[in-house]
């Protein structure tokens, strides 16, 4: 805790840990550059440990790291503590935010995580099975490195709590509605970050009509009006929509009817052909990464990018429906970022709604890829989810 409201010898970390990985990132009580950031990888016997700090140089690790000590989250993130003892000794650790998927229908905005909150978070696990509970372990190894330091919650699902009824639930008895079965949406802090930056480079854009394509290994489309989420395509689940690295995307539920009734599979078998093999992966029978499949060039790998490619035409025609058109188009992630090809791919006969590119400014990945005429503007912006987090954590805790 700061001093009389002096936080200039505070720090604060920023956590996202998933189910065998734990990603972090130190900021300064001021300032969007993080101090240090890194990832630990393969959480378990074989654990693997990168950080870096502000240029971007490897950081050593804390000495008298031994085996094993990143056999847990709880391993993982003292290892970190004390790397980051050693290399900022004035540094006190003043917040921590973490990155959880699942806030239900009642969260939405970034809180401190009390033992009630925890309570609801660890309650809302059902609803995101493979990710909540690595999130909270996350949380509970935080608490126990630091007691009594203030654990900010930041969460994916609370952008699009303003959305409208009819884009917030399923055709379904109304009791599922009211049960929780919702499209919570995902990728939320990537959309506040997009919004917030689209608010900067194009403030009458971004008081438009905006649908963002977050096209990472996950992958999403937001439809956005004057920075409002308005539909996703992701829905319930991480699942839904786009077809993604390794999960399927929009489905006929009646395939799942089909899975269990003729090929008795479990709900652990189903969940693992739906998450785990099946997208990109499971199209191409090759790979999950799309550079992979761009430079295989075999029939099974096209086919694979044209799916992902028709999947994101047809979610974009939707969402803009939704809007009551576009006025901008926004590629974000891995993909959205850095791939010249399905950038293209997406927009090629996308001329009946005012999307035309520039060939060129696309193959330089600038920021405005559109063509000068072009009726609706298309961008690419580098999201940034830790910002987002590390700027919650700041307000949350009245920090700078
Ligand atoms: P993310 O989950 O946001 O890190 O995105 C990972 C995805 O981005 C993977 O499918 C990568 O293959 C893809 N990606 C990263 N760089 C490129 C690139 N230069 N061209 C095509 N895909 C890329």
């Amino acid at each position: 805790m700061a001093v009389n409201g002096d936080w200039s010898d505070c720090g604060f970390l920023v956590l996202n840990a998933g189910s065998s990985s734990l990603k972090v990132a130190l900021f300064a009580a001021t300032g969007d550059e993080a101090l240090l950031s890194g990832k630990v990888e393969k959480i378990g016997p074989d654990g693997v440990i990168q950080l870096k700090d502000a240029q971007g140089q490897a950081l050593p690790v804390a000495e008298g790291v031994a085996e094993g000590d990143l056999g847990t989250h709880t391993g993982a993130l003292m290892v970190v503590i004390r790397t980051i003892q050693r290399h900022f000794p004035a540094l006190r650790l003043a917040a921590v935010g973490h990155r959880i998927v699942h806030g239900g229908p009642q969260f939405n905005a970034p809180l401190v995580i009390t033992p009630d909150v925890m309570r609801t978070l660890e309650a809302l696990a059902p609803f995101a099975p493979l990710h909540q509970p690595h999130n909270l372990a996350g949380v509970r190894a935080a608490m126990a490195a630091f007691p009594g330091v203030p654990q900010v919650a930041c969460f994916d699902t609370a952008f699009h709590r303003d959305q409208p009824f009819v884009n917030d639930t399923f055709g379904l008895p109304s009791r599922y509605y009211e049960q929780g079965v919702r499209r919570y949406g995902f990728h939320g802090l990537s959309y506040e970050y997009i919004t917030g930056q689209m608010r900067q480079l194009a403030p009458q854009l971004a008081a438009g009509r905006v649908v963002v394509a977050h096209l990472g290994n996950g992958a999403s489309m937001c439809a956005v009006h004057d920075g409002r989420a308005v539909a996703s395509s992701m829905g319930f689940s991480p699942l839904d929509g786009l077809a993604m690295g390794t999960r399927c995307g929009q489905i006929d539920p009646g395939v799942l009817l089909y899975m269990l009734d003729q090929e008795k599979l479990s709900s652990a078998e189903i969940a693992r052909v739906l998450y785990h093999e099946s997208g990109l992966l499971g199209l191409s029978e090759l790979s999950n990464d799309m550079r992979t499949l761009e430079a295989a060039g075999t029939p099974q790998a096209q086919r694979a990018i044209d799916y992902f490619v028709m999947r994101a035409q047809r979610e974009l025609g939707a969402l803009a429906a939704q809007l009551g058109g576009l006025d901008a188009l926004v590629f974000s992630g891995g993909i959205g970022e850095n791939s010249v090809l399905i950038r293209a791919r997406i927009c090629e006969r996308l001329g009946w709604m005012g999307i035309e590119l520039d060939p060129a400014r696309n193959a330089e990945h600038a920021t405005w890829i559109s063509a000068e005429q072009a009726r609706t503007a298309v961008l690419v912006v580098r999201t940034h989810e830790e910002l987002v987090i590390a700027r919650s954590v700041r307000a949350v805790v009245g920090m700078a």
